[in-house]
């Protein structure tokens, strides 16, 4: 069973996965959860709070090598269920290593299903392809409070351009859900 967690930013998809992690633990499923190397605190592990509860996660770099060692620990603790939270961070081949994974084991991986400028993930697309289930989650636009799908970067107070790199970890911006309606788009037509 493949299953995606996807949708814009504050829209609980963290949160989400963590339930679902938690609940297969406390229903005697043995769970393993990772997550993608995005900063420069590089540390093999990371603990997640959930309701009072601490989740340890597995950190893996967002290469061959990162999915080398998923493998490696999946074959190892043989788990009921796999969790990756922030999927989009990988590359998008991805999808072949979950969908071999999902023949002994579920998989369950949460993210953004598009970027600031509203293109897609080309990772989340391919796993969506071939899940068996998708939540497609919502926040609230800050704009019109409406049902918010998309995120918006500003950076120094200013939206964030189309030739802006996608992912950037720990740089001076901020990120805002808002409703197609009210997402501004920065693409330059050329
Ligand atoms: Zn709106």
């Amino acid at each position: 069973m493949i299953k995606v967690i996807c949708g814009p930013m504050f829209s609980g998809k963290t949160k989400e996965i963590l339930r679902l992690a938690e609940e297969a633990e406390a229903s005697g499923r043995k769970t393993k959860l990772f997550k993608p190397f995005i900063d420069k605190r590089y540390s093999k592990a990371l603990v997640y709070y959930h309701n009072g509860k601490r989740l340890r996660a597995s950190v893996l770099q967002t290469n061959e090598k990162g999915l080398e060692r998923m493998k490696r620990i999946v074959k190892h603790a043989k788990p009921n269920l796999i969790c990756i939270d922030e999927i989009h961070f990988f590359p998008p081949d991805i999808f072949t290593t979950l969908n071999e994974m999902s023949s002994y084991t579920d998989v369950v991986v949460a993210g953004l299903d598009m970027d600031f400028k509203g293109d897609k993930f080309e990772t989340v697309e391919n796993i969506i392809k071939i899940a068996d289930e998708v939540k497609q989650l919502k926040a609230v636009c800050v704009v019109c409070g409406g049902e918010a799908t998309m995120t918006q970067r500003i950076t120094n107070n200013k939206f964030s351009v189309d030739d802006d790199p996608r992912l950037l970890a720990g740089s001076k911006e901020s990120y805002e859900p808002r409703c197609e309606r009210c997402h501004i788009s920065t693409k330059v037509f050329k």
